[in-house]
């Protein structure tokens, strides 16, 4: 063995073999795309999916549709292009009417399995908080004494159809750190993420919180799940159902030591 292999441990190593990585070129510091396959925000690019996961390759230049369908030229800090202003992010959830129960009205529905921390926009037209007001419920706050965010005029918001948890219920999504725009613009939103994955045809669930049943006085407090367009289950059934997996097991185990097959796991 030659004196240099020896060197390196035994192990041959010949000059010029080995490439070094090439320096990322400079500006390039930052992934382009986030772990879920968005466009990072840095980017200025559309966050929208399509419906195979690839990334939407329009500029997000917020421009809001009128509402007679035309283009109403409004730019804003939202970042949807002007197709996913439009339509939402129609490659990832679709809206639909709830299946069984007319009071919940629109449910929120993954058009394919979507990953934790998948960010959407809850966007729509900065006003004033009027608690009497006629769309109060889905208004939200946009920053601390900047108005809200009231996404009703727009029917491409589709965040405003999130179902809101039932009793036996948990949410999926929830509030980010981000909001697009300032006080001073007409449309402004929101950033939401997903807090667990959400698999295709399961809904996308958001807890407008503990006030929002008591602004529909009459209407019945029910679960939103169904069969076909499940709902995440509440926090203490999945704790009581881990609770009885592991009873069975352990009751299993003990069974099985009982009857002397030594296969029992050690307590
Ligand atoms: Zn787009």
């Amino acid at each position: 063995m030659p004196a240099a292999a020896l060197a390196y441990g035994g192990r041959l190593r010949v000059a010029g073999v080995q490439k070094k990585k090439a320096a990322p070129p400079l500006g390039s510091g930052k992934p382009k795309l986030t772990r879920q396959g968005q466009n990072a925000y840095h980017t200025a690019l559309c966050i929208a999916t399509c419906s195979n996961g690839k990334p939407c390759s329009h500029m997000a230049c917020g421009i809001v549709p009128g509402t007679d369908g035309k283009n109403a030229n409004a730019a804003s800090a939202v970042p949807y292009c002007a197709q996913h202003m439009r339509n939402g992010d129609s490659g990832a959830v679709k809206a639909i009417p709830h299946p069984t129960n007319k009071h919940i009205g629109r449910i929120l529905i993954a058009t394919r399995d979507l990953p934790k921390g998948y960010r959407f926009a809850y966007w729509g037209t900065r006003g004033r908080w009027t608690p009497k007001g006629e769309n109060a419920e889905f208004a939200m706050e946009f920053k601390p004494n900047c108005g809200v965010i009231d996404p009703t005029p727009h029917g491409g918001s589709l965040m405003q159809c999130a179902g809101h948890p039932g009793p036996d219920e948990a949410r999926n999504l929830a509030w980010g750190d981000e909001s697009f725009g300032t006080r001073y613009d007409d449309v402004v939103g929101r950033e939401l993420r997903l807090c667990q994955p959400v698999p295709k045809g399961h809904q996308v669930v958001l807890n407008y919180g503990a006030d929002w049943m008591k602004t529909r006085p009459g209407i019945p407090y029910s679960n939103i799940g169904t069969a076909k367009y499940p709902a995440p289950p509440a926090a203490r059934l999945v704790r009581a159902a881990g609770r009885a997996a592991l009873g069975q097991v352990n009751g299993t185990d003990n069974a099985s030591k009982k009857q002397g097959s030594g296969k029992g796991k050690e307590n």
